[in-house]
């Protein structure tokens, strides 16, 4: 079955062509960060309108890419939540109306499903189950993953999430959007241990997590330097705020597997690009016995080749969910684990 994907919820336009037997054959990606780089964050009147414009161009990419015809194409899974709603209505509307055109069926995805789905598009996925560490721009989970549709959450953030708190630290730093990048790039050339920032609910003794004090934090250590601030403190304030957020990521994921017995992390979302984590996650498998396993790096953040792999992992389990009336809703807001399996 060839399974088209099209992911739109917020500033990436990703397409891509999946098919059950041969994997994933081609994904195209329009990235709208320069557009919404001036204003600091994503406007969504922008975001909506981009879409539109670079969805079809985009669409023609992959099947050229993967010498297929648009009437080859079996099923078309969009994103239908969560996320912006007018972006997410671009998405919904053109998956749609192909659908309606080529008379096939579609079926709407959760966002949050492809990032944590993602990890298996490689050439030895890991099995089920597993716990999947999900850290992107608006969502920080720690989810047990039995199955497809079978996601139970173990913990999550109280407040901002792990991509955010990148995001935030990048701004009051002076770097640019999106931040998780410059800030983990600065951080190298800090010094360990010059500026040590407190690690939110370290100790909790339960698997959920904050960063908003953390990038208070950042937000104190900019100010006590004031004008004099150099380089080199930008650096060391980078530095202290990677080591904050990765040392508590990488515990509360062990105590996870710890908590559930689990010998597999999965690591999914934006922030599962970050190096420092890796390391330390990677470090720490070696040394406790458990497999860690990533998406490739193209594939952390939003795409569309997550969108059409969850799409033929649920039409393969449950072809009921195949929608034919294509009129359709999107879920600005929707709870990963309110999703129903049959
Ligand atoms: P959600 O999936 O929760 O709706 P999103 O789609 O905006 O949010 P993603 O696309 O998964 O999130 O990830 C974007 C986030 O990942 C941004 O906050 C960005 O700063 C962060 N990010 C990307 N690369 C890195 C990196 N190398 N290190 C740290 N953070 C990173
Ligand atoms: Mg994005
Ligand atoms: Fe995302």
């Amino acid at each position: 079955m060839l399974v088209l994907g099209l992911e739109s919820s917020c500033d990436e336009t990703g397409l891509a062509l999946y098919d059950t037997e041969r994997g994933l054959l081609a994904h195209a990606l329009h990235s709208q960060i320069a557009m919404h780089r001036e204003y600091g964050g994503v406007v969504p009147e922008l975001a909506s309108r981009d879409h539109i414009r670079r969805a079809l161009p985009l669409l023609e990419q992959v099947l050229d890419q993967s010498n297929r015809a648009l009437a080859d194409v079996d099923a078309i899974a969009f994103t239908q939540g969560p996320g912006l709603a007018g972006a997410l209505l671009v998405g919904a509307s053109i998956a749609n109306g192909l659908a309606l055109a080529l008379r096939k069926p579609v079926i709407g995805i959760h966002h949050l499903e492809g990032h944590l789905l993602s990890p298996l598009l490689v050439d030895a996925p890991p099995a089920f189950p597993f716990v999947a560490l999900l850290v992107s721009g608006g969502h920080t989970q720690l989810m047990r993953v039995t199955d497809v549709g079978q996601y139970e959450t173990l913990g999550e953030t109280l407040d901002d999430a792990a991509g955010e708190a990148f995001d935030k630290t990048a701004k009051l730093l002076g770097l640019g959007y999106p931040g998780g990048p410059e800030v983990s790039r600065l951080a190298e050339f800090g010094t360990p241990g010059a500026v040590v920032l407190p690690r939110p609910m370290l100790h909790s003794g339960d698997l959920d997590f904050s960063f908003s004090g953390l990038k208070t934090a950042v937000l104190t250590a900019v100010r006590k330097l004031g004008a004099n601030v150099c380089e080199q403190d930008k650096a060391d304030i980078a530095r202290g705020f990677v080591d904050a957020a990765v040392d508590v990521l990488a515990a509360k994921a062990i105590a996870a597997l710890k908590q559930t017995r689990l010998k597999r992390l999965v690591v999914a979302g934006g922030v599962g690009a970050n190096r420092q984590l890796r390391e330390a996650l990677n470090a720490a498998a070696k040394r406790r016995g458990f497999a860690v396993h990533y998406p490739d790096l193209a594939l952390c953040t939003d795409n569309g080749a997550m969108i059409a792999l969850a799409g033929a992992l649920r039409l393969a389990r449950w072809p009921e969910q195949a929608q034919h009336a294509y009129a359709f809703t999107v879920k600005p807001r929707w709870d990963l684990s309110t999703l129903a399996t049959q």
